[in-house]
């Protein structure tokens, strides 16, 4: 809740005139507790799950050819019930985990300094601290989920998110109770460290969930905007991950790739990437070759 009562005080408080997204922000947070604010995530993470998915499900179900060709596992199809199935078992961890952790999390986000007052960020710092947030939770996340692949580890937990080794968008938050709760840790950890506005915390809930649904896609398409981001990993790098499964010890990073590179966790990916690219090569040379025997033939006919 703003410690102003009108955009007069408010005026007065900041010693100049409030800019249109901080009337805004007056206007709709004013009269809001700061607790509300924060429970707005829930909702956010809601909606986005529930709908961001929806045109890859409609993809997986129709089976459009012109798509089908940026499917990164294609023999793997999926029903409506399947995918259904996977929404409803993250929607009742969603009610039974995530929701009431988001509820009684509160305190620790009052006690790291998240604001929700005036003035509102700029875009730079917006921009600067969640790009700071996206490299802590990969670099956590890396380290966490690299020990999840310890045998302990996946047998009672792990294994829940590797059901699928062809992911589809609905299948990102499907894991163990206990690995939705550890892997609240990095997400949590870049706002401790560089403590921002609500708005900053609220965005970076949204773009980490949609990165982690777009990871779990299972369609790489060229024109991702994501592939303008240096080091992204994208659904193709992580795909390969779900793909090996069990054995897995390639592509740990939730992100980017640098952590992989540098780990050496990522050569299994590399080797595989570099085979597929030769084959891709001979064979598009065989057709060419079969071409200009045709062509030679037909000539001489
Ligand atoms: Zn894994
Ligand atoms: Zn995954």
């Amino acid at each position: 809740m703003l410690p102003y009562h009108t955009i007069r005080e408010a005026r007065l408080a900041l010693g100049r005139n409030l800019t249109f997204a901080e009337t805004l922000w007056f206007n709709y947070s004013a009269n809001k507790s700061d607790y509300l604010l924060y429970c707005h995530n829930i909702i956010f993470l809601f909606v986005i799950f529930s709908l961001a998915p929806l045109p890859l499900v409609f993809l997986e179900v129709k089976r459009l050819l012109c798509f089908d060709k940026y499917k990164i596992q294609p023999k793997v199809r999926l029903s409506l019930d399947e995918m259904l199935k996977c929404y409803k078992d993250v929607m009742r961890m969603f009610f039974l985990v995530v929701g009431p952790l988001q509820l009684v999390s509160y305190p620790s986000v009052k006690m790291i300094g998240i604001r929700t007052g005036l003035p509102l960020p700029s875009g730079w710092e917006i921009l600067s601290q969640l790009t700071v947030y996206f490299m802590i939770e990969d670099y956590t996340n890396y380290w966490i989920h690299r020990l999840l692949h310890c045998e302990w580890g996946y047998e009672n937990i792990h294994r829940v998110h590797h059901e699928y080794t062809a992911p589809i968008g609905f299948a990102a938050p499907y894991a163990h109770w206990a690995e939705v709760l550890i892997l609240g840790i990095p997400s949590f950890l870049g706002p401790a460290m560089v403590p921002g506005h609500m708005i900053t915390l609220w965005l970076w809930i949204a773009l980490r969930q949609m990165e982690a649904l777009d990871t779990h896609s299972g369609y790489d398409f060229p024109w991702n905007p994501t592939k303008y981001i240096p080091f992204y990993g994208g659904s193709d790098h992580h795909d390969y991950h779900h793909y090996v499964g069990r054995q897995s010890q390639s592509n740990f990073a939730s992100v980017f790739t640098y952590c992989d590179y540098i780990y050496g966790t990522d050569k299994g990916y590399r080797y595989q990437k570099k085979i597929l690219r030769k084959l891709k090569e001979e064979l598009t040379n065989g057709v060419k070759q079969n071409g200009g025997s045709y062509s030679q033939d037909h000539k001489s006919d």
